[in-house]
Parts: structure tokens; C-alpha cells; sequence
């Protein structure tokens, strides 16, 4: 896994997974919990966020399932890009799950430099319901922290956050 510094955070997961220092209760983004210090802990250098060890394990299964089915996929966005334009809740879901898709497979940055998908992916941002897209989507990350690193690795920090904002207004 790639260090980031920008948090000045990562230091080789030293947090605990190698046993240095004395283990605290922690809260976890994951869980969304408070976890007691028996349980293990990773920090995520491209979140600058802890979570345990199990759900760690779970966040990379998905990742490599996720790049490995990159081309499923790509698939079911084309498949649904007719569909994000439509009005009214039909319309909403694609949007949801167009959104979702993109980001789950870890597609953002094809998608958004050109190609087939580009303008529907922003048209899900642009029919009159993105708070409801968005808050869908937050919704589902704190399900699934895979979607939720995905999200911040591609939307960075601060505009996750003003999604999370937008999320809990909704
Ligand atoms: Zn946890």
C-alpha cells in the first residue's frame, strides 16, 4: 500500500498491527464503533482513517475483487448509462447505482477522463437530485468501508466531507 504523508499518519501500520506501543481503545471507521484495545488495528493511509482488522481484511477483499472485475464493471455502467437520464425515482436509482458502480469498481478516474460514461456520470450530479444521489451513496459507504476509501482516494478529503454534510442534510 502506497504511504500517504499528506496526514502524516501512516508509519508501516505501526498503529498497533506491529504490536509497538501500548494498544488503547480506538474508535473505528468501519463499525462506525468504539472498539476495545484487545482488537486489532490498521491504520489506511489514503483515508487517514483506523479501523480493525477484520474489517480491514474484508476492505481488501473487496478491493481486489473490485480490480479484478474491473471489466464487469465498465459493463454495467454502459448498460445503465441510458437510464441515469430518466426523471423521477426510476431515474434516482440508476443514478444511485450508476454512482455506486463507478466508484465501487474503482472507475472514477476512466470514466471522468472521457470516454462513453463521462457525461452520464456527471449527469447523475445534474437532475435536479444529486443531494439524494449523494446521500444514497454516503449511505452505502457506511456499510462498506471499500466504497467509502474509494470515495475519499477519488474525491479527496474535503469534498467527501461536504458530501457526508450534504448527506446528513438530506
Ligand atoms: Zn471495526
Amino acid at each position: 500500500m502506497a504511504g500517504n504523508r499528506k496526514y502524516g499518519f501512516m508509519r508501516g501500520n505501526a498503529s498497533g498491527r506491529n504490536g509497538s506501543g501500548v494498544a488503547k481503545p480506538f474508535y473505528c471507521f468501519a463499525c462506525d464503533k468504539n472498539h476495545s484495545a484487545s482488537v486489532e488495528k490498521v491504520g489506511i493511509s489514503e483515508t487517514g482513517e483506523v479501523i480493525c482488522n477484520k474489517q480491514y481484511l474484508k476492505m481488501m477483499a473487496a478491493k481486489f475483487e473490485a480490480q479484478k472485475n474491473q471489466i464487469v464493471g465498465y459493463g454495467k455502467l454502459l448498460s445503465k448509462r441510458h437510464d441515469v437520464m430518466m426523471l423521477g425515482v426510476d431515474g434516482l436509482n440508476a443514478r444511485v447505482e450508476f454512482v455506486k458502480c463507478a466508484f465501487e469498481y474503482d472507475l472514477v478516474k476512466e470514466i471522468t477522463s472521457g470516454g462513453d460514461c463521462q457525461r452520464q456520470f456527471s449527469s447523475c450530479f445534474e437532475m435536479n437530485d444529486a443531494e439524494l444521489v449523494i446521500a444514497e451513496v454516503i449511505k452505502a459507504s457506511g456499510k462498506k468501508y471499500w466504497l467509502r476509501y474509494s470515495l475519499i482516494k477519488n474525491l479527496g478529503m474535503t469534498l467527501f466531507k461536504s458530501w457526508e454534510d450534504t448527506a446528513t442534510a438530506c
